[in-house]
């Protein structure tokens, strides 16, 4: 097979072949040929999740249906949310929220439990109300809201078989302004975190760590309805953050034509959530990301930890964002079963580097509990992961049920021990 890589270009899938179906039928064929499995969706995560030794299936040749109903979409799985929000949009519908790119497959972000940012919203998992997958041996198995195996579903980590279909929750179409603060101060932004997040609906504090009195800037997507009230003013004065004089790019000194525009003009949902546009190549490219989830009480304490840390960090990194997740009731989500504080981080792409700084920074946040990212790159393996999930054996039950000859496990499975 010809060097297939990821979005970012630092992993080589290690795959036999890559198989691209156009029908159900060549994929139930694709399936029942034997052998190591793993489906591939759009290839915008950071390590090795989404490979296999066998054969992986790609669904960009398959139909790629958008069915809109009163409140919900079925979509075909390879569906990207890019291509799903402005059809909606013409529905006068929405989805509660988006990650920061629109161009990632609406069932790799829900398999590894992909989120934006809100104290009230939900990972994009959350939305889905139900899944509808072909198992190894070429069975329909669909899981809705309210199975008792439902848990598991959404945030499946691709291991229980192909998904070809989701449902999801819609609500009626909104608008939002975005508006970029430079400069908060830390001692400030720690002493009220909460009340800084809440400042919008969708908020993210971004920082190089290379000031150690201020971040570099605090983004704040805030819905337009007839009930919106100004922004806090007097805590934007109190930490110290004065109203961006142009666009911005999350990446101080990076061109902001890729991003959304900002400086509190309306626009559609689909067009403010997400940091990056669809039409742009989203971040810079060159790149590595890490991601840690804590509960939302131990978000200071971690953004601490990580300040700590920060001249270790500083030389190999693009830009940390702080955003927050509400609890979802996934399985394997990281945000699961808790409000949580993401500290994300934009890296480099040094990957032995990057391994060398992570294995400090895990430590230091492993007290407080902090979940990786399951799409981008982290050191910690095995118990130390199973652990931090009430649920993990649940989910180890189901995949052992969907697939019993293990064709769907891959060396990321068994690194955390599924
Ligand atoms: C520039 C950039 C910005 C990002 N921003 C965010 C962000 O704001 N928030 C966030 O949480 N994450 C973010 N991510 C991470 C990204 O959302 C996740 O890695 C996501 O899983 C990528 O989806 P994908 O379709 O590319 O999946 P892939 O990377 O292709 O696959 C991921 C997993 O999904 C499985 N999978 C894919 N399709 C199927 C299917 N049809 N059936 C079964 N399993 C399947 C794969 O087997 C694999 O296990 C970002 C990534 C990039 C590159």
């Amino acid at each position: 097979m010809k060097a297939e890589r990821n979005w970012a270009a630092n992993l080589r899938y290690g795959a036999e072949r890559i198989a691209r179906p156009r029908t159900p039928d060549e994929l139930r064929q694709t399936l029942m040929a034997g052998g190591p499995v793993r489906a591939l969706g759009s290839r915008h995560s950071f390590n090795d999740i989404a490979d296999t030794t066998g054969t992986l299936i790609s669904l960009a040749d398959m139909p790629r249906d958008i069915d809109v109903s009163a409140e919900t979409v079925r979509v075909s799985a390879g569906v990207r949310y890019g291509d799903l929000a402005p059809v909606l949009e013409q529905h006068g519908r929405a989805l509660a929220n988006l990650a920061s790119l629109p161009h990632i497959s609406v069932a790799g972000a829900v398999a590894t439990g992909t989120h934006g940012s809100g104290d009230r919203v939900p990972s994009l998992a959350a939305a889905v109300r139900s899944v509808t997958l072909l198992t190894a041996s070429g069975d329909e198995v669909t899981l809705s809201r309210g199975d008792v195996d439902f848990g598991g579903a959404s945030v499946n980590l691709g291991s229980l078989g192909v998904v070809t279909a989701l449902e999801l929750d819609t609500e009626p179409t909104y608008r939002m302004t975005q508006e970029v603060f430079d400069g908060p101060r830390w001692d400030a932004i720690l002493a009220e975190l909460d009340a800084v997040t809440a400042l919008g609906d969708s908020v993210s504090i971004f920082t190089a760590w290379r000031d150690d009195e201020s971040a570099d800037a605090i983004w704040v997507k805030r819905r337009i309805s007839s009930t919106s009230v100004g922004i806090d003013e007097a805590l934007l004065t109190g930490l110290g953050a004065r109203p961006a004089d142009g666009p911005r790019h999350p990446i101080t000194g990076v061109d902001p034509a890729a991003c959304n525009p900002q400086g509190g003009e309306a626009g559609a949902w689909f067009e403010r959530l997400p940091h990056f546009r669809m039409e742009h190549t989203p971040s810079v490219g060159a790149e590595l990301q890490s991601e840690f989830l804590v509960a939302r009480e131990h978000g200071a304490a971690a953004i601490a930890a990580v300040r700590s840390i920060a001249s270790t960090i500083a030389p190999l990194l693009h830009v940390c964002e702080i955003r927050t997740v509400a609890a979802d009731d996934t399985w394997l989500g990281p945000s699961s079963g808790r409000d949580s504080v993401a500290l994300h981080f934009t890296w480099h792409p040094d990957e032995p580097g990057v391994r060398a700084v992570l294995a400090e920074l895990e430590r230091a946040l492993a007290p407080l509990g902090a979940r990786p990212h399951w799409g981008k790159v982290f050191v910690r393996a095995g118990r130390e992961i199973r652990d931090l999930y009430p649920r993990f054996d649940d989910f180890r039950a189901l995949r052992d049920r969907l697939d019993p000859d293990g064709r769907f496990r891959n060396a990321f499975s068994r690194r955390i021990g599924l």
